[in-house]
C-alpha cells in the first residue's frame, strides 16, 4: 500500500466542497444543492430540480440570470476578439459605457459626477470613497450607522455594524463612529437629533468627520428603510457642516428600489456614490465610484487595481443601460411588483403574531420576532424550490430580492411558497 492508494474522499467524506473548500463558505450551507445552469429567475441543480431565485446574487442579478439581451452582447463581443482585460486603458467598450452612462443615467438626472473605476467589487468602491473623502477634507473620522453593511476589507469593515464580521478583522477597526439609523429607537426618540447634537457639542468627544456613509435601505442589516425626510435632513446637516455625504448604493442602486439610484426619491444629491453588484448587469464583477467633479483630487494611479478594466462587464453594463433605463417600464414594474409582495407580507403580518414587514420597491422583508422562525421559513422554502435568505442582526428577517425582471406568475408562485412556509412554521 503506497500513499497513492490512500483514498482521501473516503477518509474525509466524498463531498469535495466539504473536503477542501474552506469553512468560510456560507450560502451553500442554507442551500445544499449543486447548481448547474440558470435562466431568468430560475436555477437548476445537477439533479434536475428547479429553484426560483428570490435572492438574485444578493442583488447582483437585477436583470436575471443569463439575460438573453446581455448574453448576446457579451457573446458577440467575445467572438469578435474584443478586449477582455484592459487595466485602465482607453477601450471602445469603456468609451461606450461612459457615453451611455452619461446619456442615459447622469444627464437626465442633472448629475455632474465623474466616474472612477476602482477594483470590481463593492468593497473596492467603498474603500475608494472613504479614501477620497479623507483626502479631500484632510480629516480621518467617518460617521456610519447602526446595522450598516459596507463590505469585508478593513476600511469597509470599519464602517460595518455586524460584530461577528468586525471581529474577523483581527485588529482594531478605528476612525468610524456609529450613529443611530432611522427608527433605531422605534420612533421613541427622534434618532437623528443625536447626531446633530454630538456634532455641535464641543464636549461630545466626536472628532469632526470627513464623511457620513449611509445606505438608503440597509439590505444586509435587515431591510431597514430610511425615510425620505430623514435622508434629506441628513443631507442638509452634512452640507451645513461641510461633511461629505456618501451613499452606498452597491445593493440598492441599479433599480432595486424603483429609480436607478435609491436616493432619487428623497431628492438628495450625495457627494459620493458607490455602485457595484448589478451595475455589470450580467453578474460580472464591476464597480463604479461616482463623485462631484470638484472632489476629483486623485493623483494618477493613487488608487489602483489590476482588474479595473473588466471590459466584458463594460459591454453587459452598457447593454443593460440601453435595454432597461431608456424608459421607465422597469422602474414602474419594480414598484408594482414590490407592492404585490408588500400586500402578501401585510396579510401574513395580520394573520400571525410577532410578524411584521418593511421594504421599498423590490427589497422587501418579512420580520419575525423569533429569529428561528425566519430560518425555518427559508429552510422550508428551499425544500419547495425557492431560494430566500435571512438578514438582520439576528437573522430575523426573510429578505426578498427577486430579479427586477421576474414575471408576475413566478412572483406569485414564490409568494405562495413563502405564505405556506410561514403558516407551517407558525402553526
Ligand atoms: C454587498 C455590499 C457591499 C460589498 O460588496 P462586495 O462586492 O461583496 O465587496 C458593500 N456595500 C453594500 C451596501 C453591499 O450590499
Amino acid at each position: 500500500m503506497t500513499v497513492l492508494d490512500h483514498k482521501p474522499e473516503t477518509s474525509f467524506g466524498n463531498n469535495v466542497f466539504e473536503r477542501i473548500e474552506s469553512e468560510v463558505r456560507s450560502y451553500s450551507r442554507g442551500w445544499p444543492a449543486v447548481f448547474e445552469s440558470a435562466s431568468g429567475s430560475w436555477l437548476r441543480s445537477e439533479d434536475g430540480k428547479d429553484y426560483l431565485d428570490f435572492f438574485a446574487g444578493a442583488g447582483a442579478l437585477n436583470y436575471g440570470h443569463n439575460n438573453p439581451v446581455l448574453k448576446s452582447a457579451l457573446v458577440d463581443y467575445i467572438m469578435s476578439n474584443g478586449i477582455t482585460h484592459g487595466l485602465d486603458m482607453e477601450t471602445v467598450a469603456k468609451r461606450n459605457l461612459l457615453e451611455t452612462f452619461e446619456r442615459v443615467i447622469l444627464k437626465p438626472r442633472g448629475l455632474d459626477y465623474k466616474v472612477q473605476f476602482p477594483g470590481p467589487t463593492g468593497a473596492n468602491t467603498v474603500e475608494s470613497a472613504l479614501k477620497l473623502a479623507r483626502k479631500v477634507t484632510g480629516r480621518e473620522s467617518i460617521i456610519n450607522f447602526t446595522n450598516a453593511f459596507h463590505g469585508m476589507t478593513l476600511g469597509a469593515l470599519s464602517v460595518t455594524g455586524n460584530s461577528m464580521k468586525r471581529a474577523g478583522a483581527g485588529i482594531p477597526l478605528v476612525h468610524a463612529t456609529p450613529m443611530p439609523f432611522d427608527n433605531y429607537f422605534d420612533g421613541v426618540t427622534e434618532d437623528f437629533q443625536w447626531f446633530s447634537r454630538v456634532l455641535d457639542d464641543s464636549g461630545s468627544g466626536l472628532n469632526r468627520p470627513a464623511a457620513v456613509i449611509v445606505e438608503t435601505v440597509q439590505g444586509e442589516g435587515g431591510v431597514n428603510v430610511a425615510r425620505a425626510e430623514w435622508l434629506r435632513a441628513l443631507a442638509d446637516l452634512c452640507a451645513d457642516r461641510e461633511i461629505l455625504l456618501i451613499v452606498d448604493d452597491v445593493q440598492m442602486g441599479c433599480g432595486r428600489t424603483g429609480a436607478f439610484f435609491s436616493f432619487e426619491e428623497a431628492g438628495i444629491v450625495p457627494d459620493i456614490v458607490t455602485l457595484s453588484k448589478s451595475i455589470g448587469g450580467y453578474g460580472l464583477p464591476l464597480a463604479l465610484t461616482l463623485f462631484k467633479r470638484e472632489l476629483d483630487v486623485w493623483s494618477p494611479g493613487e488608487h489602483n487595481g489590476t482588474f479595473r478594466g473588466n471590459n466584458p462587464a463594460f459591454v453587459t453594463a452598457t447593454a443593460a443601460l440601453e435595454e432597461y433605463w431608456t424608459d421607465d417600464a422597469l422602474e414602474r414594474g419594480t414598484l408594482r411588483k414590490g407592492e404585490r409582495i408588500r400586500q402578501t407580507f401585510m396579510n401574513l403580518a395580520d394573520m400571525f403574531d410577532g410578524v411584521s414587514t418593511r421594504g421599498r420597491g423590490l427589497v422587501q422583508g418579512l420580520v419575525f420576532d423569533d429569529p428561528s422562525d425566519a430560518q425555518k421559513v427559508c429552510g422550508l422554502a428551499f425544500e419547495r424550490g425557492l431560494l430566500a435568505e435571512t438578514s438582520g442582526p439576528s437573522d430575523e428577517v426573510v429578505k426578498l430580492l427577486p430579479p427586477l425582471t421576474i414575471s408576475d406568475d413566478d412572483l406569485e408562485f414564490g409568494l405562495n411558497i413563502l405564505a405556506e412556509a410561514t403558516a407551517q412554521v407558525r402553526a
